[in-house]
């Protein structure tokens, strides 16, 4: 029996991973399970999986899981340290699936193991890929991709022909404001932003869809997975997410994988890696979809995909300040504190005044993600004391 953990349960990754695992009793043994703040949730996914463990980042909460759980042997913990201390606990795979960069030190910890780590949660790449990808080449760790995008890449990357790969392909469902003109942008309300048309996603990266944030976060993700420049990584609108991203090679071949839009088969595909089990998501058929269509992205409505390759050709800190004045931006247009529209102008604003620290160790990139974080919300304060408020403009 192989064991597993998930950092992240009760997200919307960490909850289809749970689904998964429901559907695989017998194969798997769950080990430890964490949240940030979902202890109701938290003790029933533990309950009802037999897990081991179980720790909820809200120290303040402790008294409540651990009474949820008083009729069961369920170790419980809580705190910052002990989710980074449990992501080091033994399993022969681990998800990582907490959003944002608070997700970096536990996945570092998880790959400490050199066993498998399943990565959906994007930032921790985004703002330390080469750490991420040093850290597991020095584990023997196997990283397997979980971003619907890059499993897919994953699964046709041909890494004795990867000379010949002319490009990665990245799809993009375009979000929910595709066919919005710019001026119903500005007036885009956080309802209208999470309204994902083909995914169930958790709130930020929802916003991340709707901005095409989402898209430029994950060209720099691909960039450090699959180790090729930002030029050989392009973006194509393909509304209804059913191929999922594709590798073209110099002989004209296109390799894709397609599937429902349904986390659960990315998923699926991280479990039973390197073998293919049964998913307990949805199918397609093609058949009843009847077409696919495709559309170049409007680089000048969404500009994020071009600031993202910017960033890589800037170094490692300007990766840095896009995803952290990012994190910031997006709880603040959820928080209706900016306009949709402003986000994007936000971000750009702090990779403006950006130097390029050094930020090769752990500790510089956490002090230099934090000092962006900060000079973010000193932006975004000082943006609100001069009148700009809500509007995007
Ligand atoms: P959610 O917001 O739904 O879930 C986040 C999870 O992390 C929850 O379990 C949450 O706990 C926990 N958490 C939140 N903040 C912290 C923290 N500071 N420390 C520890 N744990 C924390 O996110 P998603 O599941 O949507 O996304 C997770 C990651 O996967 C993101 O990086 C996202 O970009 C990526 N991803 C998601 C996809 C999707 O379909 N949702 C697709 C591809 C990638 P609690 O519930 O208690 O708050
Ligand atoms: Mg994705």
């Amino acid at each position: 029996m192989k064991t597993v953990s998930i950092l992240g349960s009760t997200g919307s990754v960490g909850r289809s991973t749970v689904d998964l695992l429901q559907h695989h009793k017998e194969e798997y043994r769950v080990n430890v399970l964490t949240a940030m703040s979902n202890a109701g949730l938290l003790a029933e996914q533990a309950d009802a999986l037999n897990a081991r463990k179980v720790v909820i980042g809200d120290v303040s909460l402790f008294n409540e899981l651990s009474s949820l759980l008083a009729h069961t042997d369920i170790e419980v913990d809580a705190g910052r340290a002990a989710i980074i201390r449990s992501a080091a606990e033994p399993a022969d795979w681990i998800m990582a699936a907490i959003v944002g960069m608070a997700g970096l030190e536990p996945i570092l910890a998880a790959i400490g193991q050199g066993t498998c780590v399943a990565i959906a949660n994007k930032e921790p790449l985004v703002a330390a890929g080469p750490m991420v990808i040093e850290a597991a080449r020095k584990s023997g760790a196997t990283l397997l991709p979980v971003d619907s995008e890059h499993n897919a890449v994953f699964q046709v990357f041909e890494k004795d022909n990867v000379s010949a790969i002319e490009r990665i392909v990245l799809t993009a469902s375009g979000g929910p404001f595709r066919t919005w003109s710019k001026e119903q942008m500005d007036a885009a309300t956080p309802e209208q932003a999470v309204a994902h048309p083909n995914w169930s996603m958790g709130a930020k990266i929802s916003v991340d869809s709707a901005t095409m944030m989402n898209k430029a976060l994950e060209v720099i993700e691909a960039s450090y997975l699959f180790d090729m420049p930002p030029e050989k990584i392009d973006v194509l609108v393909h509304p209804q997410s059913v191929i999922h991203s594709m590798v073209e090679y110099a002989d004209g071949s296109f390799l894709a994988q397609l599937g429902a839009p349904d986390m659960r088969t990315p998923i699926t595909n991280a479990l039973g890696w390197p073998k293919r089990i049964a998913t307990s998501g949805q199918k397609l058929d093609l058949a009843t979809l009847k077409r696919l269509d495709f559309e170049a992205l409007d680089t000048k409505k969404f500009p994020a995909v071009d600031m993202a390759r910017a960033c890589l050709k800037a170094g490692p800190a300007s990766c840095i300040v896009f995803n952290a004045a990012n994190e910031i931006a997006v709880q603040a247009f959820l928080d209706r504190e900016i306009g949709f529209s402003a986000i994007i102008e936000v971000v750009q604003a702090l990779l403006d005044k950006t130097t390029q620290p050094d930020v090769s160790g752990l500790a510089e990139i956490i002090a230099f993600d934090q000092s962006v974080r900060d000079d973010t919300t000193d932006y975004i304060n000082h943006r609100l004391s001069s009148g700009r408020g809500r509007v995007g403009s």
